[in-house]
């Protein structure tokens, strides 16, 4: 067996680990998953978005317009329209991209009402 990170020869005994890689390459990859899961708890926190903000949520390929109904009780995320209707889905922060330009659209009718301006 091969470490498949750095291509060094892993002991038979190593291969429960994850991902198989040598010692060295898992401290490191650890280490890489601490670090980006800090910089994502980071973005989180300046990231926010105001009741009744569009904003766009991304998933994988997909995008959707949403519109934030509140803060869910979490704080991790908030509860956004996606359709006319009422029901707002739990969306995590990560999904929701700013929407630079939201404020050349003037109305819409996620969550059934339509706003005048
Ligand atoms: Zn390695």
């Amino acid at each position: 067996m091969s470490c498949p990170d750095c291509g060094k020869r892993v002991p038979i005994l190593f291969n429960a680990l994850e991902n198989r890689r040598c010692l060295e390459c898992l401290r490191k990859a650890r280490i890489r998953t601490i670090r980006e899961q800090q910089k994502a708890r980071n973005l989180n926190r300046m990231k926010s978005f105001e009741d009744g903000e569009l904003f766009v949520y991304v998933n994988g390929d997909k995008a959707e317009i949403g519109k934030v109904k509140r803060k869910n009780n979490k704080g991790d995320g908030y509860f956004c329209y996606y359709h006319e209707g009422e029901t707002a889905a739990n969306t995590p922060l990560e999904c929701m991209y700013k929407l630079v330009n939201s404020y050349t659209i003037k109305a819409t009718t996620l969550g059934g009402v339509m706003e005048e301006e």
